[in-house]
């Protein structure tokens, strides 16, 4: 319907549920700047403008909490400062730092994306959204972050902690990840960010998720945008998001062999597509459902030419989608057998062994090793 002649229109968002939200978009802006401009975080990304640096925090804070990320990311600038470096650095390079970190298609798109800003940009960030959604790894939220943070444009996020404020500041009462869900939540996040300081509004609102807004006991007393949050005047604060529901952990069963000489252990590189990609590993192998841990590990060990393989122990590691259960033999070569070095099999000596980037579940077998000779 037309604005009447001399009415002012009034600022209007898309509607969450049947009442008209009363706020304009603007306030809530204003709201969240003025807070963090008190709160704030002190984080070792905050403070440039180096799309380089800002692109590799967010893609390291991806399913990954900052305590973590902090050590990671510090170790990653010291070797590769900026783009033209990592770019030039091997795969196994950028996967060795990325080791414990998690979701190594990160390190491998990162690698990738650094190439192709080579080689497609001269080494220069592109400053638009549809180069950035070309790189491998960047998406539409990671995007607006390097656009918001780094050049001050007005580009919508909507990460983890962005998605969490606006399903409540809006009380969105349905599954946040359905598509029509999704569309509800990037037209509130375009619609809420300012054209003034989106630099600040995006650190802004990414902290009053990660500090006030959390996922549970959110701190709405303390929250700039108390008044106008729908959730809290609907008693829904810790309800919504609306979670999914939990899926049952698969727990997998493996054996992992520890082929000893002279001192040496034998380790080898997993193919760099898949999980885990580009890390290092004892030999291993799921055991099927008909057999036992014992005659699996007697079977590798004769496909790797060791003569007998004893038990060690056990280490348990949760990865993000199944429990892993995986039980460790120490083996010695037959005297004939040799297993030859190549590009994705070495013979490590032991102290090498806690530098070398082995996935998690294999580095904590590392444990079971020292006290067992
Ligand atoms: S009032 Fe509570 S639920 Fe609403 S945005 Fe603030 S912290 Fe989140």
């Amino acid at each position: 319907m037309a604005t009447p002649p001399g009415r002012r229109a009034k600022a209007r968002l898309p509607q969450a549920g049947e009442a008209p939200l009363p706020f304009a978009p603007t306030e809530i802006a204003r709201r969240l700047l003025a807070w963090y401009a008190q709160a704030g975080r002190a984080l070792p990304w905050r403070g440039t403008r180096d799309p380089y640096r800002i692109w590799l925090s967010e893609v390291m804070l991806q399913q990954t909490t900052v305590e973590a990320v902090i050590p990671y990311y510090q170790r990653f600038l010291a070797v590769f400062p900026d783009v033209r470096r990592l770019a030039a650095a091997s795969l196994d390079e950028v996967i060795a730092l990325w080791a414990g970190l998690g979701y190594y298609s990160r390190a491998r798109n990162l690698h990738a994306a650094a190439q192709k800003i080579l080689a497609r940009h001269a080494g220069v960030f592109p400053e638009d959204l549809e180069a950035l959604l070309e790189l491998p790894g960047i998406g539409r939220s990671t995007a607006g972050a390097i656009l918001s943070i780094a050049f001050d444009r007005p580009a919508p996020i909507l990460d983890g902690n962005v998605r969490r404020v606006l399903c409540r500041l809006f009380a969105l009462q349905e599954n946040p990840r359905g598509s029509a869900a999704e569309k509800k939540l990037w037209t509130w996040a375009q619609a809420l960010t300012p054209t003034d300081r989106p630099h600040d509004y995006a650190q802004a609102i990414m902290d009053l998720g990660a500090t006030l807004c959390t996922p549970r006991r959110p701190a709405c007393p303390r929250c700039p945008l108390s008044e106008l949050c729908r959730a809290r005047a609907l008693g829904l604060s810790e309800t919504l998001p609306l979670g999914r529901a939990k899926k049952e952990m698969p727990e997998v069963l493996h054996v992992a062999l520890l082929i000893e000489r002279d001192g040496a252990i034998l380790v080898r590189r997993r193919p760099y597509q898949g999980l885990l990609g580009g890390l290092w590993e004892f030999p291993v192998a799921e055991v099927p459902a008909e057999s036992t841990p014992e005659a699996t590990a007697a079977a590798l060990a004769a496909r790797h030419g060791a003569a007998r393989a004893r038990a060690l122990g056990a280490v348990r590691h949760a990865y993000s989608h199944f429990r892993l259960d995986l039980r460790l033999y120490l083996a010695e070569p037959a005297a004939t057998a040799c297993v030859a070095e190549s590009e994705e099999c070495r013979w490590v000596a032991r102290p090498a062994l806690t530098a070398l980037a082995l996935h998690g579940a294999h580095k904590k077998a590392l444990s079971l090793l020292a006290p067992a000779r």
